[in-house]
């Protein structure tokens, strides 16, 4: 039995106050809050097991490799991974950077071809538009239809000779669509097109498995996973991490360096250069197993309760346009309201009444454009939100039709 009040117990941070009244935090898309047990491995590190890693020999750099090493461990068996195939970045930005500058940057040429979704986050659009404006790379779209589903046959007709690369999210961070990327896997494997999924927003909902998926990629970022800011990482297929040159230059992910020459440390290593976010990835090692302990399944049991009450009061209001209505939503809602309200001036009055959502274009500006939007409010639910915040959020939303209608 899930005991979401017991849950909230966890997050100190629940029980403040915003505005003079008890938050309810639906901004969870952008980034979740932190249990206790996480602020307290932080604190603990810091405060008692602190040094550099990899590095020493002494007692503490020992501990602190040890540790940063079990996190890397257990992150890998989170995704159904092995540890040397996880490679830490400071989350799913940087990891898919790393994608593009190190695996895709050398092997791509001038018309070759990568096909992206429309409902794709900058993280997994930008680091491609550098590939199209440095190499002449050519970005192919495949449309979601208008409920936000993506069909996987839709993205596999769309492969070609040229296509190097598809690169998918598995969960839209604004209409909360879940794609089957399992089937575009299988697609593509057979046409021998490796596929990147984008799992920021997937994994943080439910169980992943990166060897049944059948990726070549899967990035992962820690502060939506109730981790550190700044922790994170991506699975890499060991084919493709042998196909991959070094990302950052440094320390850590070198074997020797000689006045004419380098060599590199063996993977996952020799795509980490510098000095890691040790305390971060240790602090996700924590949230993983706070997950895990809680169980994927209660998670996603208790999240689909939520979804379902959420859909039913808000398609109550006839005058609130939720943007995407696929079969496979997740708890992430996006909508618009009748009237001239913009979604910044919903987001202040909600704010007031201590209701945090996130307000803008999400990061999603072809999506954007494809339903023709300029910007959505975002209510994005967590592990410890209840039926109780739907319904503050409702009222509140009353208040703003009342306003601004
Ligand atoms: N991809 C998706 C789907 C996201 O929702 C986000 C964060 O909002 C990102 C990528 C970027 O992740 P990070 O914050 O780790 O850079």
């Amino acid at each position: 039995m899930y005991d979401v009040a017991q849950v909230r117990g966890d997050f100190p941070i629940l029980s403040r106050q915003v505005n003079g009244k008890p938050l309810v935090y639906l901004d969870n898309g952008a980034s979740a809050q932190k249990p206790q047990v996480v602020i307290d491995a932080v604190t603990r590190a810091y405060s008692h097991e602190y040094a550099n890693v990899h590095r020493g020999l002494h007692y503490l750099s020992n501990l602190a490799t040890d540790n940063y090493e079990a996190a890397r461990a257990k992150i890998a068996r989170f995704l159904n991974a092995a540890p040397d195939h996880f490679v830490f970045t400071t989350g799913t930005t940087e990891a898919i950077n790393l994608v593009s500058y190190a695996w895709a940057a050398p092997r791509l040429q001038a018309g070759d071809e990568i096909i992206l979704s429309s409902m794709e986050h900058h993280a997994n659009i930008v680091p491609w538009h550098f590939l199209r404006e440095r190499q002449g790379v050519i970005l192919k779209w495949v449309d979601v239809d208008a409920n936000g589903d993506l069909d996987p046959e839709a993205v596999l007709a769309a492969i070609t000779p040229r296509t190097r690369l598809i690169a998918v999210t598995h969960m839209s961070n604004v209409l909360g669509t879940v794609v089957d990327v399992a089937a575009i896997c299988r697609g593509a494997q057979a046409k021998g097109v490796p596929v990147l999924v984008d799992g920021s927003q997937a994994a943080v909902h439910m169980a992943v498995d990166v060897q049944a998926i059948g990726c070549d990629f899967y990035a992962i970022t820690g502060h939506k996973l109730y981790g550190p800011s700044g922790s994170g990482g991506i699975f890499i297929h060991p084919d493709r991490m042998a196909e991959m040159r070094p990302f950052l230059g440094g320390g850590d992910m070198i074997r020797d360096v000689t006045r004419d020459a380098i060599t590199w440390n063996d993977p996952p290593m020799k795509f980490e250069a510098g000095t890691p976010g040790i305390v971060q990835q240790i602090g996700l090692g924590v949230a993983i197993d706070y997950m895990t302990g809680l169980g994927m399944a209660n998670i996603a049991g208790h999240e689909r309760a939520l979804r379902d009450y959420a859909r039913a009061r808000l398609e109550g209001l006839n005058w609130v346009q939720v943007q995407g209505n696929s079969a496979t939503k997740g708890a992430i809602f996006s909508f618009t309201l009748d009237g001239a309200a913009h979604a910044h001036d919903i987001s202040t009055v909600l704010d007031k009444r201590g209701i945090a959502v996130r307000a803008g274009t999400h990061c999603a500006m072809p999506l954007m454009q494809q339903f023709g939007l300029t910007a959505t409010c975002r209510a994005s639910f967590a592990l410890y939100n209840t039926v109780e915040e739907v319904d503050t959020l409702v009222s509140a939303l009353e208040l703003c039709h009342d306003l601004f209608a």
